[in-house]
């Protein structure tokens, strides 16, 4: 039988979770003028990403490839300054094709926007483009053949900023196998590859641990992530959660 006190709470945090991350407040955006060689800059970046992102519906380099509905590649703007990365797509994800759609994607989406953002400012994708069934955790021989399409979207969009989703995606990147509690809250560096800069990497909670966990301290948490992001870009932290 449903307990209605569980109800009850559920809707509570909904809501409360909804007025958290939803906007209220006037951020600038980035500078919106694009001059002909950047925009040429972006139509080769999007020319690239389609290319893996064709690659990838055809991969079947690990046994994900059996199992998914759709792959799912990735999606944004291909000049990006910010790169959300989760861990896999899931049910929702899955049957779409499309990153972050389901509950977690919607609270990314408030998370976004709360920071002054539009998801289409940012690019989101994964560390593995297929499912694993039932959402199990992905095992390491489908990282190792799927983590060459992240790399090399990383090394396209060139972000000023990756953002890890949680635990798995920031070990990863970062190559370790702390926990997020341990990862989260400081930038990190990581590195694409010889030879090339690194990258600031933020790690913080993933959106369905916080559907899951949800507790003001562990919002805030992920807000505090979010202002430290927002200040290595020098972008203006909207007040209202601040
Ligand atoms: S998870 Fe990655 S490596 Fe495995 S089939 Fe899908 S795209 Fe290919």
């Amino acid at each position: 039988m449903v307990n209605t006190t569980d109800v009850k709470k559920a809707v509570r945090q909904h809501s409360e979770m909804e007025e958290f991350f939803t906007g209220g407040f006037t951020v600038k955006g980035r500078t919106e003028n694009v001059h002909t060689s950047q925009s040429q800059t972006i139509k080769d970046k999007q020319a690239k990403l389609d290319a893996i992102a064709e690659e990838v519906h055809k991969c079947c380099k690990c046994g994900l490839g059996k199992t998914r509905t759709n792959a799912v590649p990735g999606e944004g703007n291909p000049d990006a300054r910010i790169v959300f990365v989760g861990e896999a797509p899931g049910a929702d994800e899955d049957a779409q094709g499309r990153p972050f759609v389901g509950r977690a994607g919607h609270l990314l989406d408030k998370i976004i926007n709360a920071m002054g953002l539009k998801r289409s400012d940012v690019y989101i994708c994964n560390i593995l483009k297929c499912r694993p069934p039932e959402n199990r955790d992905p095992r390491p021989d489908e990282v190792i053949n799927c983590l060459p399409y992240l790399q090399e979207q990383l090394e396209i969009i060139e972000p000023e900023i990756i953002v890890a989703l949680g635990a798995h995606a920031a070990r990863t990147l970062l190559e370790n196998n702390k926990s997020i509690g341990q990862l989260r809250g400081k930038l990190h560096d990581y590195y694409p590859s010889l030879g090339k800069p690194p990258v600031k990497l933020m790690a913080t909670y993933h959106p369905a641990y916080l559907l899951r966990s949800y507790s003001p301290e562990n919002r805030r948490r992920v807000w505090e992530d979010m202002k430290k992001v927002l200040s290595e870009l020098n972008l203006p932290i909207p007040e209202k959660n601040g």
